[in-house]
């Protein structure tokens, strides 16, 4: 409910010349409904619904006066920039096979093991007798000091790891490892796990899955991993993937182990030393597969307003445009995924930034209006951005990516997803104490949620980047109702057919979020600053390494923070 007050508020600013610049719910809810509709049937990747949602954004863009962005075909920029996907499956179980005292046999996919359909473009897999390596926590952090291989020559072998990083069995001051207490660190995300396994050479990896550390059960490994991968297409994916991506059970670990006379709690307490050295199993890991893969051509959409005197220097908002697509149906028989929340509220919300941008002056630095596709996919949109970018990663300065947004009226804080330091959450907390609000941080660190959206392709290169989320602390109901409402959400409508527009949402939350924003970036498109990394964060490495790439300026940390 508004107040008549405010009310009138509203109407007297849509009358004022302001009125232009300002953020509007009306065409918010319009760009929401269209993009959540049926027949954007869920804006699948490569789809009809995704031939769709291009031309509305690329449309909206067109009308707010933005110019494209995407790549220069012919001397010409144009509206997207083309995301070749590898998609792969297998075209049976494979053949996985265990050899050792105690463990030799065969292991059930799905059930005791979940091995990935490669995404290194092979078709066959085939592995006879791979010796595995225990390497802890499978961890290599020069700012930590940390390294679990030591120089072994790991080339050939099967990584048996634990998922997290290695203080997560720890408390804070036990004078056992530090990798930022609870917060998951990249370290320990199985993705970070498998490239590291493919840099070292290593013919696969195993991880030891565990539902606390992971943050989430089996069958999430099971139904996310034993069905089609897709990732972007690379020129040598050999470097990103190795051969054998895999999690096993902890029963099955437990076995492993035993067949080395040690317990699981005995591998745990050795990973979690400094002086950890890989430990050769006495079992072998064979496995032979067959799998189908095809490339798929999906696209990002990039809108640009150059600035007036950087012009190579750009703050990028960030939004996944793409859904599920049409799937299995539930229980009304509905199988069209609209995504109207997921993210059918953070393409609106980057598309009214651009039009509010393209009616304020224009900026110093370059603004982007960065629409990805295939975040469902393993924020590949973004991967392939990041491997591939428009603009250069050194000279951006910040990226600020919505997934989701606030729809059940304004907030009295803001979250982002996951744990992270950096000056530009700082700066963004500062923009929020404006508007009399507060950050509330990320409550389940340990599941790095940091890791698990668009920001974070961009993250790991050393640009600072963050999504920012809706509040919790509600000014009707306040965190109770807040928190309710996302509980709701989450079991009823979370990438289910039912997460459709609702006439009941209310923007005037994502309003307050799209300022807070604007000003955000704003004042870094008008300025000089580079924010950065703080200094044990394990993305500021990458980002000093780029330091001279942007004129030869140190890289500054707090002129940027401290910035009225
Ligand atoms: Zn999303």
């Amino acid at each position: 409910m508004i107040r008549p007050a405010l009310l009138l508020a509203a109407t007297f600013l849509a009358a004022s010349p302001l009125a232009a610049q300002s953020f509007s719910i009306p065409r918010l809810t319009k760009d929401i409904q269209t993009l959540g509709s049926d027949a954007f049937e869920g804006r699948g990747p490569a789809t009809a619904g995704e031939a769709k949602s291009i031309a509305y954004i690329v449309q909206q863009l067109k009308t707010a006066g933005v110019q494209p962005g995407g790549e220069v075909v012919g001397g010409k920029r144009e509206w997207t920039q083309r995301v070749p996907l590898l998609q792969s499956q297998w075209s049976t179980d494979p053949v996985l096979t265990l050899t050792g005292n105690g463990v030799a046999g065969r292991l059930a996919q799905g059930t005791e093991i979940a091995v990935r359909a490669p995404l290194t473009g092979a078709s066959q897999l085939r592995l006879d007798n791979a010796p595995l390596v225990f390497a802890g926590y499978g961890v290599q952090a020069p700012e930590r000091q940390w390294d679990d291989f030591k120089g072994m020559d790991l080339r050939g072998k099967i990584l048996v790891v634990f998922i997290n990083d290695p203080d997560f069995e720890g408390a804070i001051g036990d004078g056992g490892p530090d990798f930022g207490g609870k917060a998951m660190t990249y370290y320990g995300r199985w993705t970070y796990k498998y490239e590291q396994a493919a840099k070292l050479g290593a013919a696969g990896v195993m991880i030891v899955h565990e539902d606390a550390p992971a943050s989430y059960g089996w069958n999430t490994v099971k139904n996310s991993n034993t069905n089609t991968m897709f990732d972007v297409v690379r020129q040598n994916p050999s470097a990103s993937h190795p051969a054998v991506e895999s999690w096993i059970t902890k029963a099955i670990a437990e076995r492993i182990f035993a067949a080395s006379g040690m317990t699981l709690a005995q591998a745990k307490a050795a990973a979690r030393r400094r002086d950890f050295k890989p430990i050769e199993l006495p079992v072998r890991f064979s496995a032979s597969g067959t799998a189908t893969a095809r490339t798929i051509t999906s696209y990002n959409v990039v809108g640009l307003l150059p600035g007036t005197r950087r012009p190579d220097e750009t703050v990028i908002y960030s939004a996944h445009f793409d859904h599920l697509g049409v799937g299995l149906p539930d229980a009304n028989g509905d199988r069209i995924y609209n995504g109207a929340l997921d993210n059918g509220v953070g393409t609106a919300h980057v598309i009214e930034q651009a039009r509010v941008f393209a009616k304020q002056p224009r900026t110093e630095r370059s603004i982007v209006f960065l629409f990805v596709t295939a975040e469902e996919k393993g924020l590949l949109g973004s991967e392939y951005y990041n491997s591939n970018p428009l603009y250069p990663l050194s000279k951006t300065v910040g990226v600020l990516n919505t997934d989701g947004g606030s729809i059940h009226g304004p907030a009295r804080d803001f979250s982002i997803s996951g744990t992270a330091k950096l000056d530009l959450l700082d700066m963004a907390v500062a923009e929020a104490g404006r508007q009399g609000r507060r950050y509330t941080p990320d409550e389940k660190v340990e599941a790095g949620y940091f890791f698990r959206s668009d920001h974070f392709p961009f993250a790991k290169r050393g640009v600072p980047a963050i999504s920012f989320e809706a509040g919790n602390d509600l000014v009707q109901g306040g965190t109770v109702r807040g928190k309710a409402l996302a509980e709701d959400y989450t079991e009823k409508r979370y990438h289910q057919p039912d997460d459709e527009y609702d006439p009941s949402w209310n923007l005037t939350g994502l309003v307050d979020d799209a300022k807070l924003l604007n000003n955000l970036g704003r004042s870094l498109a008008n300025s000089a600053a580079w924010p950065n990394w703080s200094q044990d964060s394990e993305f500021r490495a990458a980002r000093d390494a780029t330091a001279t790439e942007r004129g030869g300026s140190a890289p500054d940390t707090r002129e940027a923070g401290e910035r009225g």
